[in-house]
């Protein structure tokens, strides 16, 4: 039987599994070894029965999916949200296959989730679910075996917790169970900025490759949240990169003098996290819209807020050279053919933001050895990492004439397929 991923319309799932058809055509392999690639090797459901404050008894429904296990053990974000379903884990457990494999991260992909509405419970509510969902799953996870980290709605709490229930449950410590914990508790240095910095460093790349000179290169940045206001404060600190447009849910801003990301920064202090009425702190700041910012006149566009924002309707009017994927899915299968179509570097999410879990993967490895890596030392491996990674695949898009995002795909199915076939079929 010939098993394939529901993707419910999702743009992000679709093209992964565009993606994965493509590289494997690519590659040569054959349909029972698509199959075998996008087949998840293990899906748990749960029951997830929490006491709510006021007495009563609520059940939600909990997932954990290991997608491959070929090249290391799963790594992949728990997420609460209410439209969780089997086949949304499944689709993104694929897509942290593919991502760990194309930075070459030894990992194979898992994601886990709670259908719920988390933002409507108390924190001890949340504690409750989660401490239940950890144990609930708990047959399947470990340090050795799947490693969970933070995702939509969860964060370091969150791990905190479901580390501390592992390890009421085993009666050791085991730092490596969970990746994204407090700092204090294991977590490694550099985690916050990492997915940012991994961007930094593929932006220096892309560039190099256009032979753009970083000198006075403009960066439109869309969302200004943990992915994005990182990225802009490091482009406009560390390089002389002016960021001329960001946004947010509240709108768009456009300053083409170049923001200061520490005047924001202040700005943001006072608004408690959100860029509304950033226009009327200084005359020069325009507010324009989401379209504006998408194809406005930069040489760096950044779509680091949600999914599906570069579309077959406006992938032609976007003037950008370069757009480096910061969200997961920030551009369609319409729009990735059109801005192939016309020669703009993409490098794709996979690439782009895998900075992320690769510091996950570091703080894997310092809970492993109960130790803890500098700044500076997380910072080196994570450029190293990246710069390799980048090259590999700008190679093979440069070999088989190729975008980013196809070679990204078929560096990743290649390394996996390669793991699965040289392990061998057990029995
Ligand atoms: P976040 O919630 O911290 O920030 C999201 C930002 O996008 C916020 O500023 C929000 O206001 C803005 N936003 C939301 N809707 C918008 C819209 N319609 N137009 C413009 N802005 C909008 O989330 P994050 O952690 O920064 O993640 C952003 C993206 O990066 C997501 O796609 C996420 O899956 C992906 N990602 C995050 C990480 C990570 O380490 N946090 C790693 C890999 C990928």
């Amino acid at each position: 039987m010939v098993h394939t991923v529901l993707t419910h319309g999702d743009p992000m799932l679709l093209m992964a599994d565009v993606q994965l058809e493509r590289a494997v055509s690519r590659l040569g392999f054959d349909e029972a070894m698509l199959d075998w690639l996008r087949t998840p090797e293990r899906k748990l459901q749960v029951a997830v029965p929490v006491r709510m404050d006021d007495g009563q008894i609520q059940v939600f429904d909990g997932f954990r999916v290991q997608h491959s296990t070929a090249r290391g053990p799963a790594k992949g974000g728990i997420r609460y949200h209410p439209q969780v379903t089997m086949e949304e884990v499944q689709a993104l457990a694929t897509l942290m296959t593919w991502k760990c494999g194309v930075v070459g991260i030894p990992f194979g992909g898992g994601k886990g989730g709670i259908s719920v509405d988390a933002r409507q419970l108390s924190t001890a509510e949340r504690e409750r679910m989660t401490r239940r969902y950890a144990a609930m799953i708990l047959p399947i996870i470990g340090s050795r075996r799947d490693i969970p980290a933070p995702d939509v709605d969860t964060d370091a709490q969150t791990m905190a917790w479901f580390d501390d229930t592992i390890t009421m449950f085993k009666g050791y410590a085991d730092p490596a169970v969970v990746t994204g914990k407090p700092v204090d508790l294991g977590g490694s240095l550099g985690r916050a900025e990492a997915t940012s910095r991994g961007m930094a460093h593929c932006t220096l790349l892309a560039l190099d490759k256009l032979n753009v000179d970083i000198d006075d290169v403009t960066i439109a940045v869309q969302g200004y949240g943990n992915v994005g206001r990182n990225y802009a404060e490091i482009m406009d600190r560390e390089f002389p990169a002016k960021i001329i447009a960001i946004s947010d849910v509240t709108g768009a801003y456009f300053n083409g003098d170049g923001f200061d990301t520490q005047e924001i920064a202040q700005f943001l202090r006072r608004t408690g996290g959100l860029l509304e009425g950033l226009d009327q702190e200084k005359p020069h700041i325009e507010r324009i819209t989401n379209e504006g910012l998408l194809t406005c006149d930069v040489d760096v566009l950044a779509p680091a807020a949600i999914e599906g924002q570069i579309t077959g309707a406006n992938a032609n009017d976007v003037r950008a050279k370069v757009i480096i994927e910061g969200a997961n899915g920030p551009t369609t299968i319409g729009g990735h053919e059109k801005l192939t179509a016309r020669n703009v570097l993409v490098v794709p999410d996979i690439l782009a933001n895998a900075g992320g879990v690769t510091v996950s993967y570091f703080e894997w490895v310092q809970g492993l050895q109960f130790h803890a890596w500098t700044l500076d030392e997380v910072a080196t491996r994570l450029e190293r990492i990246m710069i390799n990674a980048f090259e590999n695949v700008w190679e093979v898009s440069q070999n088989h004439g190729i975008s980013m995002r196809e070679a990204a795909f078929m560096v990743a199915v290649d390394r996996v397929a390669q793991a699965m076939l040289t392990r061998g079929l057990f029995p």
